[in-house]
């Protein structure tokens, strides 16, 4: 019995597949490879590090589809459904847009696949493989990956771990709360502490959506991984500023590096986003000063597309950026994901100008999907393009890394922010004109791209 595992690229630039020299482990494959009895062989295929051999055949291809691969997900299963293996579609995408899916796949799988995916095995190792697998309970909170399967690929020498999934928060354009919904599940601390004690490396990234989303939890797995001496990031809501004494305790379990949604300077649109929470907890330059004073750089991200958003106000968020000396940023244009409240608001009004953008020929990931309302799409795409080339200039580079108390605070925190800053600076000419799915390749049913 053989099973592939694809991860896809997102799509092509120039009629050549999009590439980054800097590309983490999908923790996903590594949680599949562990509930995979021995006696099944699986291969995986990182589309983006290496192309797909299409000439083998499975017995069944499992792909990991998210909105912006979902178009180049589909053109691989058609063409090893052509070919004679069953192809099964599982990941965000696919739970978000089953209907969509299950035109173009054997076997659907909403929910988290790890909870089914004994199940999915034994039912193909019996000829019984059924078209649907819903994992409603998302529980699945799983196993140690199978790292080995990432041997010699060439990714980023950083271990990824999840601790929890979900966030407790529900911003409009966020897809984690779709597909979550208001569930949090959290790994046994010990089980999370054996995996980080079994671990080579000692720089690890926790892949959690809000690794403070309970803050209770939070200080105790703080607490526990402490003598560990590891130095993590994660992705975290600026909420874990709000208390100096949970900081300290974030800082001295060994947190490096935060990426920290932002999204936007006025209370406004933080107020529409459903994120008016932000504005409770304190103000944003103090609560940023707070992660500098412990040592911890700051990796924001904005979003623009919002009422109160105009040229101007795009240009005065770079600056602020900038001026906080700030480890990286990203300015990105609001992306209507499927199931998420902003996409069903944006239809409902007709301002969708692209309906199903992750399939269209017409879309580009530096262009919007939708019709602001305080500027046109053209303006839109330009100020976040210039906001992009603003803080990735070179002078500012330089201006952040007069940050001696974060950035440059050691050598490792030196690495990252230049390695970081000089792969961003790079991806942004890489990233320009980017569409979806490869040149000339067929999905079922639709003509060739
Ligand atoms: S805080 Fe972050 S993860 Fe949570 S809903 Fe908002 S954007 Fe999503």
């Amino acid at each position: 019995m053989k099973i592939a595992l694809i991860k896809p690229v997102i799509g092509a630039r120039n009629g050549r597949s999009y590439h980054t020299p800097a590309v983490l482990t999908p923790l996903v494959a590594g949680l599949i490879a562990a509930l995979t009895p021995p006696e099944v062989s699986l291969e995986f295929f990182d589309e983006r590090l290496a192309k797909i051999d299409f000439s083998r055949h499975y017995d069944l291809v499992a792909i990991t589809v998210e909105t912006f691969s979902a178009l180049r997900s589909y053109q691989i299963a058609h063409e090893f459904r052509r070919r004679g293996s069953k192809v099964l579609l599982g990941g965000f995408h696919p739970t978000l847009m089953p209907d969509e899916a299950a035109l173009h796949a054997d076997v659907v799988v909403t929910g988290t696949v790890e909870g089914v995916w004994p199940k999915i095995v034994s039912d193909l190792l019996a000829g019984q493989l059924a078209a649907r697998y819903d994992n409603a309970a998302m529980h699945a909170l799983p196993v140690t990956a199978r790292r080995s399967i990432y041997n010699g690929k060439g990714y980023l020498p950083i271990s990824l771990v999840e601790t929890s999934r979900g966030c407790r928060f529900n911003c409009d354009f966020c897809s984690v709360h779709s597909f979550y919904g208001d569930i949090v599940v959290h790994r046994p601390i010990d089980e999370v502490v054996r995996e980080l004690q079994s671990l080579s490396r000692r720089i690890v990234f926790f892949a959690d959506d809000n690794i403070v989303s309970d803050p209770d939890h939070a200080r105790k797995l703080f607490k526990a991984i402490k003598p560990l001496g590891l130095k993590w990031a994660s992705q975290a809501s600026i909420t874990s500023a709000a208390d100096p004494l949970f900081l300290d305790e974030m800082a001295a379990s060994g947190c490096q590096a935060v990426i920290i949604g932002l999204e936007s300077l006025r209370a406004g649109n933080l107020k529409v986003m459903n994120k008016s929470w932000s504005l409770n907890i304190g103000e944003v330059s103090q609560l940023l000063e707070a992660y500098r004073q412990r040592g911890i750089m700051v990796y924001a991200t904005f979003v623009f597309g919002y009422p109160e958003d105009t040229p101007g106000l795009i240009s005065e968020t770079v600056e602020f950026a900038i001026s906080r000396r700030l480890f990286m940023a990203n300015f990105n244009m609001l992306y209507p994901f499927p199931g998420t409240p902003v996409y069903l608001q944006l239809q409902k009004s007709g301002r969708l100008l692209l309906d199903r953008w992750w399939l269209s020929p017409d879309f580009r990931w530096d262009f919007p999907a939708f019709r602001p309302e305080m500027m046109s799409p053209e303006e839109l795409a330009d100020s976040v393009k210039n906001a992009r080339k603003r803080f990735n200039s070179l002078s500012s580079l330089f201006r952040r890394s007069l940050e001696f108390s974060a950035n440059l605070s050691d050598p490792l925190k030196a690495l990252l922010y230049l390695s970081t800053n000089l792969v961003s600076r790079a991806d942004i000419s890489r990233k320009s004109g980017l569409r979806p799915g490869l040149p000339g390749c067929a999905i079922a049913g639709e003509r060739a791209l």
